[in-house]
């Protein structure tokens, strides 16, 4: 594959999208959101947070290992058992009680919007978007300030038994709580005494207390579900968070309840407007129970599109029964890319998709259904697009506006890409998927499908990797869907 091919490629793709773009009417986005909120930790914090406890007692809870941060002193053995291994950790809590402790007591140096929906929202709203109508069950007033001023954000609101669509900052609930999840990061080399003990941090890491509140319900309000007209029109909808459905709850209903709602809220969608196409955007779900109910009752059959990482290919594929191909996909080695390529159009058959996008560390692969809608070189495009968009975010941390996804456009396209899908090409040519020719063009043409692989642009030193999944999910649904509505538009 040729390097300067992709550069060129990228840059049309680029401007072909932002043409399209201002086709679209709207996009539906639902349902997660929450505020992270980041501390970069210094000896003095350390010294500090030690000097509120007892040091015997904090001992004994280092000792306990606590599973969940029910108290302050939870969170801070987890944070130096963190720090003494430098290993990364995430720990649920499920009371505001240590997010308001940690708020009074050490504060954050900034927050920022965090869950898939929020930050979709955020970027579609910057990439200028007419309308991103956004529902988030538990939008609290603090959440909503997260919500980026753009004006093309509304939210559904209740008013007098009837929905209209407002701005977050207008549309919220005054009962509802935030959802904080607190990112402490530390360096390499960081001194800490605790309990006559002293340690030096190995690495740089963080700890993560992720904030699971109770009344939290992956859930749509009824009058909301019963109006939901009042959403339309919108040519997409892009859902994510059911990670956030549990087994059980503790008023009796069981996940079962909460599975059924989204998928009357995916059919109810659809019948509004035939014409919408849903995405789901995957995320990794610790329970396998859970995990497999999504894609089997919630996507299969049901959404028209997937967007997904490597490791989350291979813990799909695991629970659909497909254990050797999944773990293939895992230990990567030379079969890597191919298991991966395997595993994704195995998603498609199986979850009966019209488009499945994995996102990799240098290449994206998408695999089409037989008759989806666009031509593979536009499809193609809408994958460059997303490309462009990533190391846009991978280089300034946000994308505020259209000029700022620009400057993705000089991040190179990877080495290592390139060469990671010149190995496939046998494997590819070998089976008679596409001709060399072809694969050049990053194009295959399956018995029982199409697929675009292509190369991507990756920053050296990003500032920042959070969110960088979903950008490339949302940019490049996007902009498949703006060319749609500009192919219909007769331009
Ligand atoms: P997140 O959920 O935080 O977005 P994912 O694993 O879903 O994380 O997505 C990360 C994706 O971001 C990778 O698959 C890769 O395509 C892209 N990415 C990560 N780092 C960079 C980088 N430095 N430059 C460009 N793209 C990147």
């Amino acid at each position: 594959m040729d390097m300067e091919d992709w550069e060129q490629r990228h840059t049309e793709a680029f401007y072909n999208a932002k043409e399209a773009l201002p086709y679209l009417d709207g996009m539906f986005v639902a349902y997660n959101s929450n505020i992270d909120a980041i501390r970069h930790l210094t000896e003095e914090d350390v010294t500090k947070l030690v000097g509120f406890f007892d040091e015997a007692e904090i001992q004994e809870r280092v000792a306990v290992y606590p599973r969940e941060i029910a108290e302050p002193m939870d969170f801070l053995a987890r944070l130096l058992i963190s720090m003494r291994e430098g290993k990364a950790g995430e720990v649920p809590a499920y009371t505001e009680e240590t997010h308001k402790w940690l708020k009074e007591h050490l504060g954050f140096d900034y927050a920022r919007m965090g869950g898939q929906a929020g930050i979709i929202s955020n970027l579609l709203a910057q990439l200028g978007l007419k309308k991103i109508v956004t529902y988030i069950p538990w939008l609290s007033e603090e959440q909503a300030e997260y919500f980026v001023n753009t004006g093309n954000i509304l939210h559904p609101k209740v008013e007098n038994g009837k929905v209209v669509l407002k701005a977050p900052a207008e549309a919220f609930n005054p009962g509802f709580g935030s959802k904080v999840n607190w990112i402490f990061e530390y360096s390499k080399d960081l001194n800490v005494t605790c309990a006559g003990g002293n340690f030096k941090v190995p690495r740089d890491n963080r700890l993560i207390i992720s904030s699971r509140p109770k009344w939290i319900r992956l859930d749509m309000d009824r009058l909301v579900y019963e109006q939901l007209d009042s959403i339309f029109p919108v040519d997409g909808a892009m859902l994510s968070g059911y990670q956030m459905i549990k087994e059980e709850y503790e008023d009796g209903s069981t996940y079962k309840d909460y599975v059924e709602h989204s998928v009357e809220v995916i059919k109810k969608l659809k019948s509004l407007n035939p014409e919408l196409r849903i995405h789901v955007e995957l995320t990794s779900i610790q329970n396998r129970l859970i995990r497999k109910t999504l894609l089997t009752d919630i996507v299969a059959g049901n959404v028209h599109s997937l967007g997904l990482d490597t490791v989350e290919v291979a813990n799909a594929l695991n629970v659909l029964g497909y254990e050797e191909l999944s773990y293939s996909v895992i230990r990567k080695g030379e079969n890597g890319i191919m298991s991966l390529y395997q595993g994704a159009v195995q998603l498609m058959k199986d979850l009966r998709l019209e488009r499945v996008h994995v996102h990799s560390l240098g290449f994206y692969i998408c695999i089409l259904a037989k008759g989806h809608p666009l031509t593979l070189k536009e499809q193609r495009d809408a994958l460059l697009f997303s490309s462009v968009l990533a190391a846009a975010k991978a280089l300034k941390g946000d994308i505020e506006n259209f000029a700022e996804a620009e400057e993705g456009l000089r991040v190179p396209v990877s080495a290592k890409g390139l060469e990671d899908l010149e190995n496939f090409k046998l494997y590819c040519t070998g089976r008679k998927l596409c001709s060399p020719d072809e694969f050049e063009y990053g194009y295959i043409y399956g018995p029982d499908h199409d697929a675009i692989l292509i190369p991507t642009k990756v920053v050296d030193k990003p500032i920042a990797t959070v969110g960088i999944g979903d950008t490339i999910s949302a940019g490049a649904f996007a902009a498949m869907l703006a060319r749609m509505k500009q192919i219909r538009s007769g331009k």
